[in-house]
C-alpha cells in the first residue's frame, strides 16, 4: 500500500535567503509540474526567521515546512565567517534533523533528500531511512566544477592558492584568479575553509546535482563535468533559471515600482547588493557621489553602512541601523526627482522585469544575476563576498553582460569610476552591447524553461527517478 500513496521529499535549506528562495521555486515546479509533496526542513541559527516564513507561508498547502530548534554558537568568536556559521547550523542540527526524518518517513513515503551547497552532512541521516540524497547547487556550474577540483588541489598545492602564479583554468570554463575564488578558499589556515573541503569531499557521494544554471549559459563547464570523470561524478542536472516569479511580491515595493512607471524606457540604474551586502561608510559616500554625478535615474536599495564586514545583514536581511542620516549632507535634496533611495528592501524581481529599468548595479549574488538575465538587464558587476567574484567573472568575461568594478589604491571604487559605469551602461555604446547579449541569455534561458526546453527536460528526468523510488 505504501508505494500508492504520494511521494514525498523533503528539502533541507541551510541558512540564508539567497539559499531559500530558489530552493522554493524549486519545490513549486515539483508539485505543480510533477505532483510531487514537499516537506522543508530549516536549520536555524537563531536569527529571526520571519523573512523565511513570510516566502514559505505563502506556499500552497502541498508544501509544508519545519524549523528546527537553533543551533547552538556560544562556543563561537563573534567574527566567525559566514560559511562556518551556514555549515555549523546544519552539522549541529543533525540529531533534530534525525526526528524530523523518521516522523516525516513514519507518515510519507519520502522518497528523496535535496540539501543545498552546505548541506552533504545531512546524507547520512538520508541513508539511515533508506532514501537518496540530491544537492541543488545555488549558484553556477563553474563553481560546481572547483567543488570537484577542490580535494584534488588541495593535495597538489602546499601554499595558499592566492600565491599560485597562473589564473585556474577548469575543463570547459574561463580562466579564474585565486583572488576571485569563494572566501573560504582565500586562507587555507580558516576554519571554513575546512569546513568547505569537507563538504565538497561528500559531493562525489550524492545521487544526482541540480544546478541553478542552463545547459546554453555554461555548456562548456557542463560538459565537461558529464563527460571528463569517467562516471566519477554524480549525474548533473541543469534546471534553472530557477528565480522568484514577479507575482510573489506584497504591495510594499509599491514606492519603487509608482516611481518607475514615471521614469523613460531603460533609464534606470538599479542598485542592490542582495539581501547581505554592506558597504564601509566611505565606500558608500564614493557610491553616493558617483551617481549623483551620472547624472542618470537610478534606484537605490540602502543599507547602514558596515566598517567590518561585507555582509553584515546576511542572516537578517535588515538593515542594522535606518538609513539615511549617514548620506552625504544634502544628497537626497540634490538628487530628488533622478533617483529614488529606499531602505533595505524592494521588490528587485519586479524591478528589473520593468520596462524603465536600464541596468543593475550588482553583487553578483547568483540570484539576482539569474534574475537580471530573465528580465534582460545588463550589469555593472560589484561583488563583496561568498562566491560573488567567481561569478562576476563568469558575467563579465565570459558572459560580456557585465562591466566589472576596479578598485583605486585606497581600496574603494571611487565616485569618478562609478559614474562612468553608470554612464556606460544607461547610454553609451558599451552598454548597448552589454544589453543586446543580455537580451540573447533572456531568451536563451525562456528555451531552457520552455515544455521541451533542457532544464525541464533535466528537472523531469529527476521527478521520475524519485517517484520510482522503491525502499
Ligand atoms: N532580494 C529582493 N529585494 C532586495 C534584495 C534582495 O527581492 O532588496 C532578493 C533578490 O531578488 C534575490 C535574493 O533576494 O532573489 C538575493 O539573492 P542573491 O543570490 O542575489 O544574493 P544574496 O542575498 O544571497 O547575497
Amino acid at each position: 500500500t505504501q508505494q500508492r500513496e504520494p511521494p514525498h521529499v523533503a528539502i533541507v535549506p541551510t541558512p540564508g535567503m539567497g539559499h531559500l528562495i530558489p530552493l522554493v521555486e524549486l519545490a513549486k515546479r515539483l508539485v505543480v509540474q510533477h505532483d510531487l509533496f514537499i516537506t522543508f526542513i530549516l536549520p536555524t541559527d537563531g536569527s529571526s526567521t520571519k523573512p523565511q516564513e513570510a516566502v514559505l507561508e505563502a506556499l500552497p498547502d502541498s508544501i509544508s515546512y519545519i524549523f528546527l530548534p537553533p543551533a547552538n554558537f556560544d562556543d563561537l568568536p563573534e567574527d566567525v565567517s559566514i560559511e562556518t556559521r551556514i555549515s555549523l547550523s546544519l552539522s549541529r542540527s543533525l540529531p533534530a534533523l534525525r526526528d524530523s526524518f523518521k516522523n516525516l518517513s513514519g507518515s510519507t513515503r519520502l522518497v528523496a533528500l535535496v540539501v543545498d551547497l552546505f548541506g552533504t552532512d545531512a546524507f547520512d541521516v538520508a541513508k539511515e531511512f533508506g532514501v537518496p540524497s540530491y544537492i541543488f547547487f545555488p549558484t553556477t556550474a563553474m563553481c560546481l566544477s572547483f567543488v570537484f577540483y577542490l580535494p584534488e588541489l588541495d593535495e597538489s598545492c602546499s601554499c595558499e592558492f592566492r600565491d599560485l602564479p597562473q589564473p585556474f583554468k577548469l575543463p570547459g570554463c574561463v580562466p579564474v584568479h585565486a583572488n576571485d575564488l569563494m572566501d573560504p578558499l582565500q586562507n587555507r589556515k580558516d576554519e571554513a575553509y575546512r569546513l568547505v573541503l569537507h563538504i565538497s569531499k561528500k559531493y562525489p557521494l550524492a545521487s544526482g546535482i541540480m544546478v541553478n544554471s542552463f545547459f546554453d549559459l555554461e555548456p562548456g563547464a557542463f560538459k565537461a563535468m558529464g563527460e571528463g570523470k569517467e562516471g566519477k561524478l554524480p549525474p548533473i542536472y541543469p534546471v534553472g533559471p530557477l528565480v522568484k516569479s514577479s507575482s510573489d511580491h506584497g504591495t510594499d515595493g509599491s514606492e519603487s515600482l509608482i516611481w518607475l512607471d514615471k521614469q523613460p524606457k531603460e533609464s534606470v540604474l538599479f542598485v542592490s547588493f542582495g539581501s547581505g551586502g554592506t558597504l564601509s561608510h566611505d565606500q558608500l559616500n564614493e557610491l553616493a557621489l558617483g551617481l549623483e554625478v551620472s547624472g542618470q535615474r537610478f534606484l537605490w536599495v540602502v543599507r547602514s553602512p558596515n566598517e567590518k564586514s561585507a555582509n553584515a545583514t546576511y542572516f537578517s536581511a535588515q538593515s542594522i541601523k535606518d538609513p539615511w542620516d549617514f548620506l552625504p549632507k544634502g544628497f537626497l535634496e540634490r538628487t530628488k526627482g533622478v533617483g529614488l533611495v529606499v531602505s533595505s528592501w524592494a521588490p528587485q524581481v519586479q524591478i528589473l522585469k520593468h520596462a524603465s529599468t536600464g541596468g543593475f548595479l550588482t553583487h553578483c549574488g547568483w540570484n539576482s544575476s539569474l534574475e537580471s538575465i530573465v528580465y534582460g538587464v545588463p550589469l555593472i558587476a560589484w561583488p563583496l563576498y561568498a562566491e560573488q567574484r567567481t561569478n562576476s567573472v563568469l558575467l563579465a568575461d565570459d558572459l560580456k553582460v557585465a562591466l566589472r568594478v576596479k578598485y583605486n589604491d585606497n581600496g574603494l571604487v571611487g565616485h569618478k569610476d562609478i559614474a562612468n559605469y553608470a554612464r556606460s551602461l544607461i547610454e553609451g555604446d558599451e552598454g548597448k552591447l552589454l544589453r543586446s547579449k543580455m537580451k540573447e541569455l533572456k531568451d536563451a534561458a525562456e528555451v531552457a524553461l520552455s515544455q521541451e526546453g533542457s532544464s525541464t527536460k533535466s528537472l523531469a528526468e529527476v521527478a521520475e527517478i524519485w517517484k520510482s523510488h522503491q525502499k
